[in-house]
């Protein structure tokens, strides 16, 4: 028997969860591209896409994934042979090099392996060793999606400093804008990188670079910028098209104001409240089930260094493989797999998933999808600690006084 009939829960880390809203906003035909409501609409979104990223500076979108952020900072920020320094804490900081090194860019990695935060120590001596300054951006995840660790920004940041380095600081919040605290320019962050798909409730689709002047008197200079990727004929547009370098994404745009709407209404600090004791619940259920299981555990130790956004978890081979589908096919809840954590022909592959908890999800979502997971590991006789789902409810007790 499945009990998955009635309206299923996606809680991988991105795509994350429409809301009925904005999907009701996207439902419209095309409208006029060349003038009238759509062109004041995609204006009206602007000033709350900075907001969301505590930046007053520049700002480019694009028609594109987190890959294609990526490639748009990457274009803007060097030319081919100069250097970036990669801050690695899992897969995807490794897949941001990747992407650098074949647009010709030299990489130097910092691999800080799959679940220990950056040290910074090392990553100032990385900058000090480099005495002429090739290194004209440092690259890092605020929160790495495989790992799920978040970095300290403005630890990096002065980091960097102390080093007396003058490479920008270039942070992917592809998994934690809208999700968690992030003040790009009190943080004295030169360009964020995000995607709409995640922390902005919206389908996959809209990527965003955020720039610093600093950054954007690098940009056109390099061999790297091609017409699509280039930032300043898209900040500098003088008529509609030129900001995507042609036809809008017009039902995106729809769905993007309803998206903005539904955080300015709840308000940044509260939606970054919500994700943190959200989180926190996952994290209380996850040390009762560990309690009775040495093989359960999450991915990284300390709290601080834990995303809001997704739990990166390892329930020992094939436990974990087990529990995700039998969340799917019984109780209509998917997780996420787990990623870069083991080759998917590694028996130890089936030993890994991880929680989502971005974006539109609120107190019974998350502690559904625990008890959802709760009798999944009772149904599949995974041994496992007692109480987790009393832990879980009493954080999100304390966190919705
Ligand atoms: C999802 C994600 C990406 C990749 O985004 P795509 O839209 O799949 O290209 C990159 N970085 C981080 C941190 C992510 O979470």
């Amino acid at each position: 028997m499945s009990l998955a009939h009635g309206r299923p829960y996606l809680a991988i880390p991105g795509p994350s969860v429409i809301p009925d809203r904005v999907l009701r906003a996207m439902h419209q035909g095309s409208p006029n591209i060349y003038e009238g409501p759509l062109i004041d609409l995609a204006a009206s979104l602007w000033p709350d896409l900075r907001q969301v990223a505590g930046t007053r500076h520049h700002l480019a979108a694009y028609i594109g994934n987190g890959h294609g952020g990526w490639e748009a900072a990457n274009a803007n920020l060097f030319s081919k042979g100069e250097k970036a320094l990669v801050i690695a804490v899992g897969q995807f900081g490794l897949s941001w090099a990747n992407s650098a090194r074949a647009m010709g860019i030299e990489v130097e990695v910092l691999d800080f392996g799959k679940s220990t935060p950056a040290d910074m120590d090392q990553v100032e001596a990385a900058l000090r060793a480099d005495r002429d300054h090739r290194i004209k951006a440092v690259l890092a995840c605020h929160v790495d999606t495989a790992s799920s660790i978040r970095t300290d920004i403005p630890a990096l940041r002065a980091a960097m400093d102390a080093a007396g380095h003058p490479a920008l600081l270039a942070v992917d919040c592809i998994a934690s804008l809208g999700c968690d605290e992030y003040r790009m320019d009190d943080w004295g962050v030169d360009v964020t990188v995000a995607a709409c798909q995640k922390g902005l409730m919206t389908p996959p689709g809209l990527a965003f670079v955020w720039f610093s002047d600093k950054a954007r008197a690098r940009c056109g200079r390099g061999d790297l910028a091609s017409p699509y990727w280039a930032w300043g004929p898209r900040v500098d547009a003088t008529e509609f098209w030129h900001i995507w370098d042609g036809t809008a994404p017009t039902a995106h745009l729809y769905g993007l104001r309803a998206a903005l709407d539904m955080i300015a209404e709840e308000g940044l600090t509260n939606v970054w409240h919500r994700h943190r004791v959200l989180a926190g619940a996952v994290w209380a259920a996850f040390d009762s089930w560990s309690a009775g299981n040495p093989a359960i555990g999450m991915n990284v130790a300390k709290p601080a260094d834990r995303a809001s956004s997704v739990t990166a978890a390892r329930f020992g081979a094939p436990h974990a493989t087990r529990l995700r589908q039998w969340c799917e096919t019984k109780a209509g809840v998917t997780l996420g797999i787990g990623l870069g954590m083991a080759a998917e022909t590694d028996p130890a592959y089936h030993g890994f998933l991880r929680v989502g908890h971005m974006g539109h999800v609120n107190a019974h979502m998350t502690l559904g999808a625990l008890a959802v997971m709760e009798a999944g590991l009772v149904a599949l006789d995974i041994p496992h600690g007692p109480g987790a789902l009393a832990a879980a409810a009493r954080v999100v007790a304390a966190g919705a006084l």
